[in-house]
């Protein structure tokens, strides 16, 4: 008898494949929005202090208060509003795998976050799609509020992943004023914006208000895992009852938490980052064929002719990783370019620089 797996499935869970970012180990990786700077010296001394005192015959604080604590002191909040998670991704699972199914539907605005999808179907939550407009990938603000009002969860990006503009403030004010749906803004790359950008200080005043945050981004930890989320305390309650309870481990917490407490050391590396990104922008201004939209995030979103032949190109001659958008919904010929340093930024300018001349 053929074993075929398919019909043993849960069914909403046919079909899904292991994540693969096409990843190749190339001299320049600008793919994966990660911050390719060197982690300041003082926060990777912190990080190993902290990892060396850390026992692991123990299990870890379920709860992770100490980190919670570190974290709400960075927001003047209490560690009642702040829950962790592995990564802001197993966050994002756990809302929608707790808030959604049977009709509780999921608005979300792509071209966006393609994991809110995923996780959306496999948690059983329905997804209505609110398309940005095509030009500017700016939201269709009036169709947004309309969705919202039927809706469990709304979730905005700001800045959006992968076309770096932000959200109105006055539009996240309307989907709280105007709609009953719990609403969620990933601030995932948020310490790249303006200062001002962030509405994790409206949490107080708004319990169905929550932000997404992450130490993968500007605190250069995308490989310790480690997100949180910025809400009312009974949502964290919530939440942290449905979590996996160790699945921020002792290792991560400890180093979360030397790099919160070391955050300051951060500062320059961002703003040297938001200087490249303006530098690059500028460079890539020059380019002919070449489209671009203004970011403030780290990472630029272009449109070239043939895409996804320049993207391997890059790769294969150039040994340059930049991540392929050109076949999702709305992203033709798109490609997403992390912000480097000085150095990788100019690499990658005289290499697109040729082969879009090459692949027009
Ligand atoms: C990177 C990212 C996250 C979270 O990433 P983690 O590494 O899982 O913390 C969340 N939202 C968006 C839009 C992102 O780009």
């Amino acid at each position: 008898m053929a074993f075929d797996l398919t019909n043993r499935v849960r069914p909403a869970l046919v079909g899904f494949e292991p994540y693969d970012p096409a990843f190749t180990p190339c001299e320049v990786n600008l793919s994966a929005n990660e911050n390719t700077h060197p982690m300041p010296a003082v926060v990777r001394k912190a990080i190993d202090q902290a990892l060396t005192a850390t026992p692991l015959n123990r299990y870890p604080d379920p709860l992770a208060n100490d980190l919670r604590d570190v974290l709400a002191a960075r927001h003047g909040v209490t560690r009642g509003n702040i829950m962790v998670g592995n990564g802001g991704d197993e966050i994002l699972f756990n809302l929608f795998f707790t808030f959604g199914g049977s009709g509780r539907t999921l608005v979300t605005c792509p071209p966006d976050f393609s994991e809110y999808a995923n996780f959306a179907k496999m948690c059983e939550m329905p997804i209505v799609n609110v398309w940005r407009h095509s030009e500017d990938f700016s939201l269709d603000v009036e169709a947004l509020i309309a969705a919202g009002k039927d809706a469990a969860m709304v979730v905005v990006t700001s800045p959006n992943n992968p076309t770096g503009n932000l959200v109105d403030h006055a539009v996240i004010q309307r989907l709280l004023d105007e709609t009953d749906a719990l609403i969620l803004v990933d601030e995932a790359y948020v310490e790249f914006a303006a200062e001002g950008t962030s509405v994790v200080d409206w949490i107080a005043d708004n319990p169905r208000l929550m932000v997404l945050r992450t130490l993968s981004k500007a605190f250069s930890c995308a490989g310790l895992r480690c997100g949180y989320l910025v809400a009312d305390p009974s949502i964290v309650d919530m939440l942290s009852a449905i979590r996996q309870i160790y699945s921020v481990d002792v290792l991560a917490q400890a180093a979360a938490i030397a790099a919160v407490t070391e955050r300051d050391a951060f500062a320059p590396v961002v703003a040297d980052i938001v200087a490249e990104r303006e530098r690059l922008s500028l460079h890539l201004g020059n380019i002919k064929r070449l489209e671009q939209w203004p970011s403030e995030a780290n990472f630029i979103l272009v449109r070239v002719p043939n895409a996804s032949r320049v993207r391997q190109r890059l790769r294969d001659e150039y040994s340059i990783l930049v991540r392929d958008f050109s076949y999702a919904p709305g992203l033709a010929n798109c490609l997403r370019i992390t912000v480097g340093t000085r150095q990788e930024n100019d690499l990658l300018v005289d290499a697109l620089r040729d082969l879009v001349k090459e692949e027009a």
